[in-house]
């Protein structure tokens, strides 16, 4: 299977290529040149295979070519020892948890398998590759613990210094080894153009191989349609259409559940759940796309004015807005919003959702509206404990750490200041 650039369908890679460069030559997003629908009896029978076997059948056609069906299997097993399991909390609305992984948020699903394989693809290559990241929050945790102790990978992360949640600084700047983490003076965007100046210096690229782990890479966004399948496989029995509703920030992530639809996983509708940010909300009515910088809120791993993952959702709809519309609908929250939700539910319900979660659920309240027998699944992306400011403030209560949280507490912090792009080029050409 090759990957095409969605600025050009003539420039082609392998899922290898795409995996190592991160983005096309021509900065185009790759996507598959097609998807395949599993075979019928893969959703009929599902209930009898395994979270391996799912996700075996399901990555399969993607990546064949370039690893062996036994180097695969270990990939994935490497990635998946955790559950996902789906919890009822009213008649008709069910979580999908998400946050059972090692630093307890959804994108540990799409880190570690990225880091398997580049892993994979690095033996026996001589020159390292380094893994280049930006984060507002949670990306870094996620893969900071992913590639740690990768051989052949080194990792550099860069976070908006005082922007991050303690928890979240001390995921990703006290696992030491291969990993290293800059503190930019500024703020997330700040961030991140600083991530791209750099994939587009050739001083620095002429040196050393430079890739992405954000969720452009195909090894990082496309894994993320297995706990899909796991959730469709456990809501199935509810013999009723589901619906999944997403809080979405650069849209990977739904866009991956997309990708399940496409491969035959039989779903009603998709809700993607935003925060202020809401231009693809704006867009889903007026067919107009504008991108906005960046509004800070308290779901901050949503604060997204461009998301990055959304040309790749509308190329799966051809462009076609109607269609789209008929697939996805999406809905903006304010903070209040959220809040306030995550009062109600908790009150009515004794359950605890993180900020996220509840944008999530209330995009998914908001469509059952006028769907209404449906069996909704709204996906919890982080545990409350990730952002315990708020779930302390809004809920009054202090939520129990868990043990894989409580281990990084009391570890030493170690991060390199920087707050300009020329500090951190120096650092990239001196490692
Ligand atoms: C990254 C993240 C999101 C947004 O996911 P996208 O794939 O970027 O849409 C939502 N919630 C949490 C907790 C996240 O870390």
């Amino acid at each position: 299977m090759k990957f095409y650039s969605l600025n050009n369908q003539n420039i082609q890679a392998t899922f290898k290529e795409a995996v190592i460069a991160g983005i096309a030559p021509d900065k185009g997003l790759y996507f598959p040149e097609s998807i395949i629908p599993l075979p019928a009896d893969f959703f009929e029978n599902i209930e009898k295979l395994s979270n391996h076997e799912i996700a075996f059948q399901a990555i399969h056609q993607f990546v064949s070519e370039d690893i062996p069906d036994e180097a695969l299997k270990d990939i994935i097993a490497n990635t998946l020892d955790f559950d996902f399991p789906v919890v009822e909390i009213e008649e008709n609305v069910a979580t999908l948890e998400l946050f059972h992984g090692p630093t307890m948020a959804f994108k540990d699903v799409g880190a570690r398998f990225m880091a398997n394989c580049l892993g994979y693809f690095s033996q026996g290559e001589k020159q390292d590759v380094t893994v280049l990241v930006a984060t507002s929050g949670d990306t870094g945790g996620a893969v900071a613990n992913g590639f740690l102790g990768v051989d052949g990978v080194k990792v550099v992360i860069l976070y908006p210094s005082g922007k991050v949640s303690e928890i979240q600084e001390k995921q990703l700047t006290t696992l030491g080894l291969n990993i290293e983490a800059m503190e930019v003076d500024g703020v997330f965007d700040d961030c991140q153009r600083m991530v791209k100046t750099a994939f587009l210096d050739t001083e620095i690229t002429d040196h050393k191989k430079l890739t992405s782990a954000n969720s452009i890479n195909v090894a990082r966004w496309l894994p993320q349609l297995f706990y899909f399948l796991f959730a469709y496989k456990q809501a199935k029995p509810k013999g009723k259409e589901i619906v999944f509703s997403v809080p979405s920030g650069n849209f990977g992530n739904i866009c991956a559940g997309m990708v399940a639809q496409k491969l035959g996983m039989p779903v009603k509708h998709f809700v993607a759940s935003t925060n202020v940010n809401d231009v693809v909300p704006k867009f889903m009515e007026s067919g107009v796309y504008e991108p906005m910088p960046s509004v800070a809120t308290i779901s901050n791993a949503m604060d997204v004015g461009d998301p990055s993952n959304f040309v790749r959702i509308r190329h799966l709809y051809q462009d076609d807005l109607e269609t789209l519309q008929k697939s996805l609908s999406s809905y903006s929250f304010t903070d209040e919003n959220t809040k306030a939700i995550m009062k109600e539910v908790y009150s009515k319900t004794g359950y605890v959702m993180d900020p996220h979660g509840a944008v999530g659920y209330l995009g998914l309240k908001e469509y059952q509206k006028s769907n209404p027998n449906t069996f909704g699944i709204f996906l919890e992306t982080a545990h409350p404990v990730k952002f315990l400011d708020v779930v302390q403030d809004t809920l009054e209560i202090s939520p129990k750490i868990p043990p894989q949280i409580m281990k990084v507490m009391d570890k030493e912090k170690k991060s390199y200041k920087i707050s300009s792009y020329e500090e951190l080029k120096q650092f990239l050409l001196d490692d």
